[in-house]
């Protein structure tokens, strides 16, 4: 049912153009920028009392998130579409930043993360919210094939609200990949620091990034795995297809973020994370702070990221 690789040996499925093409835009992720927006989002949900809903008994903060997001990506220009699917007790705003394709602007790739936390996420998840920052200044002037939608979810850590609501809205889309990031920042190169999901196997060291792909999906998993491996500092991935269903425990943990909503409407997604309470202590806790990141690693995950979107987005369309 599971198959596991490792990056070194993924077929060649991009051609050199297209290798140095995608490394090329994903030359201009900037740890600074990405430590500073990191920063910024926790600031903001550390000034927000959010709110204690049952059945959790913990603050749960997305408004201020929502504004300061929002205002980093109007400071760059961009305009920001705020998609309300309120109702059934919940409102949802979810954040939309669109960069249209040229030549088949129907064919999308969504680039998601959610922008909700308990108390300050700072991995979880503004590290993935500071990708999209970066993916989202990267494409600024740029052209690509296809139309790539920058979508950050409302309403993650309550039960994929907001992803659910989104891709039940959008099931007529042309999605062609999802690539979800959730908690791509923090890492541990001591022994022992990686435990493995029940029915999985992983290195015991913390410095990989884990990428989950439904079978609809395993080409472009290979297609990413190829780019880990010609960053300028190749980063080490740990990759699995795993079937759509949520029987066992092994795919359990693999739809444990909005990708899991893709999934189910037989879209093809990635799922990017550092596997958070398998390596993480300060998962959904108060110390879940800036400070205990590795902004080289959120660095090279944001290079995939920026890399991979680009190389999908742009490629001829072999179909
Ligand atoms: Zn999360």
């Amino acid at each position: 049912m599971l198959s596991l690789w490792a990056c070194a040996p993924a077929p060649e499925l991009l051609t050199d153009g297209q290798l140095s093409a995608a490394l090329a835009v994903a030359a201009e992720v900037d740890t600074t920028r990405l430590t500073n927006d990191v920063a910024r989002m926790v600031e903001a949900h550390a000034a927000d009392p959010g709110e204690v809903r049952a059945p959790w008994d913990r603050p749960h903060k997305r408004r201020a998130g929502e504004a300061t997001l929002t205002a980093a990506l109007n400071e760059l220009g961009l305009t920001v579409t705020v998609e309300d699917d309120s109702g059934d007790g919940w409102e949802i705003h979810n954040l939309i930043v669109e960069f249209p394709g040229v030549s088949r602007p129907d064919e999308v790739v969504l680039v998601t993360a959610h922008y909700d936390v308990w108390y300050q996420g700072a991995d979880d998840n503004s590290s993935g919210v500071a990708v999209l920052l970066e993916l989202a200044r990267a494409l600024i002037g740029k052209e690509t094939a296809r139309t790539v939608r920058i979508v950050a979810f409302d309403a993650e850590e309550v039960g994929l609200i907001g992803s659910a609501r989104y891709f039940r809205r959008h099931i007529n889309d042309d999605v062609r990949l999802v690539i979800n990031m959730d908690s791509v920042g923090f890492a541990s190169t001591e022994a022992g620091s990686q435990v493995a999901p029940p029915g999985f196997t992983l290195p015991d060291v913390g410095d990989f990034i884990v990428l989950m792909a439904n079978d609809v999906a395993a080409r472009e998993a290979l297609v990413l795995g190829q780019l880990a491996g010609a960053l300028p500092e190749p980063l080490a991935l740990q990759g699995a297809v795993g079937s759509d269903d949520h029987r066992s425990p092994g795919t359990g943990d693999f739809h444990r973020s909005d990708h899991s909503q893709a999934w189910t409407q037989g879209t093809p997604g990635l799922f990017l994370t550092d596997t958070t309470n398998f390596r993480n202590e300060h998962y959904h806790t108060e110390t879940d702070l800036p400070e205990t990141l590795d902004y080289g690693f959120l660095t090279q995950v944001g290079q995939l990221v920026v890399a991979g979107a680009w190389a999908i987005a742009d490629e001829e369309d072999a179909e």
